[in-house]
């Protein structure tokens, strides 16, 4: 059988069609694995959405801590309550964003300005008499000193565990690898502060659910010791933090997408 410079037309172009299409599929396959498994800032703000982008409904959750005393123990018991009410309120959220997912329940690390405090984090990963979470071991630090109130830790537990979210979702770690990557320091503190934005975002929406009187109470109340102000601190201004949590509390989770909120909102 011959073939006629038609047939042969015809052929040509439907393979080199052919290679085109298989090729297109192919780049475009790669390049959703690509951005799945490489660092990339559009895979920290896809998962940041997995988060806030939902449908389900916090659970009604009647959250009742031990009563506030002035004692470290006490207090350390209040904290421990709080992460249980905050459980309970984000599991259903986490577990649909993850496809079942499970949250596990944060320690609770309680010390008294003043006295001495095992490194939990690793050297130089924690600046003494400072609150933080640490992802490694999922303990949340946090410093008690008198006149420490219960609006404190309040704002306090809320905001780290806002950060043992971020854990759970696969952000902290993704945001470390992009962190290692990137060669201006600049971008990563910028990074750094949407992270530290996002935390207090959440903070607003969770102590707004579990505990809405208090949340009411720390709108009105100036002097919340968040830090900020220094334009070298990983955390945005205080008040850029402030903007935050009100966000979070009158708006809701899906407020909370810092990662493609306007530079001048997290600085
Ligand atoms: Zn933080």
């Amino acid at each position: 059988m011959s073939l006629t410079g038609k047939q042969i037309a015809i052929i040509v172009t439907s393979t080199a069609l052919g290679l085109v299409v298989v090729l297109f599929i192919g780049v475009n396959v790669a390049a959703s694995f690509v951005r799945r498994v490489l660092p990339s800032y559009a895979a920290v703000s896809e998962t940041s959405q997995r988060l806030t982008d939902t449908n389900t409904q916090f659970p009604e959750i009647d959250c009742t801590p031990v009563e506030w005393r002035d004692d470290i123990t006490r207090q350390k018991r209040y904290a421990e309550g709080l992460m249980s009410c905050l459980d309970e309120m984000w599991s259903p959220v986490v577990d649909k964003a993850l496809d079942g997912g499970n949250l596990v329940t944060p320690y609770v690390d309680m010390r008294f300005y003043g006295d001495d405090a095992p490194i939990l984090c690793g050297e130089g990963a924690e600046d003494y008499g400072v609150s933080f979470y640490c992802s490694r071991n999922r303990t949340i630090r946090i410093w008690t000193y008198d006149g420490f109130s219960e609006l404190d830790l309040v704002r306090v537990a809320t905001h780290e565990y806002g950060h043992h979210l971020q854990e759970a979702m696969g952000l902290h770690s993704q945001l470390s690898m992009l962190s290692r990557l990137e060669e201006d320091p600049w971008e990563v503190m910028l990074w750094t502060k949407r992270l530290e934005a996002q935390a207090e975002c959440l903070s607003g929406v969770s102590a707004n659910h579990i505990l809405p009187n208090l949340a009411e109470e720390s709108v009105m109340e100036d002097d919340i010791d968040i830090p900020g102000e220094d334009p070298e601190d990983t955390h945005p201004s205080q008040a850029n933090n402030r903007m935050w949590f009100n966000r979070g509390m009158q708006e809701g989770l899906s407020s909370c997408d810092t990662w493609n909120a306007p530079e001048s909102e997290i600085r």
